[in-house]
């Protein structure tokens, strides 16, 4: 058993490290999980070797620009194309070379709205994956604090965590239409908070309610991921008034409001 305590891997964009190439991917299905949420199989054979080692892992898609049926192959050592976004690998199938991605149809940005259109046969490039989160599987408890945006990421931590690990889940979404069952060998208990529609209102509804419940377990991981700054809210709300230690959060800035293509190496730790 692992007793590494769990914090963030650096990313490409913390360090300089070789990019690895792009692969070109095609759409095979489109599954609606729920109003706002959308799971595309993407399929290739140059997904063949793509292997994610980590739960919470990352990879970069490459949407069409304005005007594109599919968006240009990224040649070696070219500009980041603007149309790149971040998102969690989820299942991944590499008998088949499938790999699953659930997209938060949020309504603005190349992503969401490519997903909020996608069919089979549409093209798309992925790079990646890069690296996730490394499991405290010793610890007496596993906290997942989070946002829509995070709730892949939350399956691939329930996914990797053995039957004896329990786990706490609190995700925020817009309302109770999204929510839905989460699989897990683990024991989970689960709780979901709806924000509304109001986006500026983003991590009120996690806060309060972490307020509410108090400190977590002593020795518990926290894996925190949702809008930038409700992030940094809420790991100095754990650190500063419930005691927790700062290195058993993981804090990540999956997006900012008002921001375009946030960068996907915000840990918060300024806060
Ligand atoms: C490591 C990592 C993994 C991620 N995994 C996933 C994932 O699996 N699924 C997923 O849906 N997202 C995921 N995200 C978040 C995703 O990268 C961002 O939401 C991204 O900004 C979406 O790009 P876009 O083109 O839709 O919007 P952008 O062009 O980046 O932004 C346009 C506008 O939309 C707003 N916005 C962006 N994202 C959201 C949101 N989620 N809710 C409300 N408003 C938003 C911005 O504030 C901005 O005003 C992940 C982020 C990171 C760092």
């Amino acid at each position: 058993m692992s007793t590494t305590p769990a914090t963030p891997a650096a990313t490409p964009d913390a360090a300089p490290r070789k990019r690895r190439p792009p692969r070109r991917v095609q759409v095979t299905r489109v599954q609606t999980l729920s109003p706002l949420m959308r799971r595309i199989t993407l399929q290739g054979a140059e997904l063949e070797g793509f292997e994610v080692n980590d739960p919470a892992s990352y990879m970069k898609l490459i949407f069409p620009e304005p005007g594109q049926t599919e968006p240009e192959r990224p040649l070696p050592d070219a500009p980041r194309p603007k149309s790149m976004r971040t998102y969690t690998p989820l299942a991944v199938r590499n008998d088949v070379n499938e790999v699953d991605v659930d997209f938060v149809l949020h309504g603005d940005g190349p992503a969401s709205t490519w997903a909020a259109q996608a069919q089979a046969g549409q093209v798309l490039y992925l790079m990646g994956p890069g690296p996730g989160y490394k499991l405290a599987l010793d610890a007496p408890l596993h906290v997942l604090i989070g946002d829509d945006s995070a709730l892949p990421a939350f399956e691939t931590i329930l996914a990797a965590l053995p039957a004896s690990a329990q786990v706490q889940v609190l995700v925020e979404v817009v309302d109770t239409a999204e929510e839905r069952p989460l699989q897990s060998a683990a024991k989970v208990e689960t709780q979901w908070l709806a924000r509304g529609a109001d986006n500026t209102q983003a991590g009120t509804a996690l806060e309060a309610a972490l307020r509410k419940a108090g400190a977590p377990a002593a020795d518990a991981r926290i894996y925190l991921a949702c809008e930038a700054a409700a992030m940094r809210s809420i790991r100095k709300l754990l650190i500063e008034e419930l005691g927790v230690e700062r290195s058993h959060i993981v804090g990540r800035g999956y997006w900012k409001l008002g921001t375009v293509n946030h960068p996907d190496h915000d840990y918060g730790e300024d806060a």
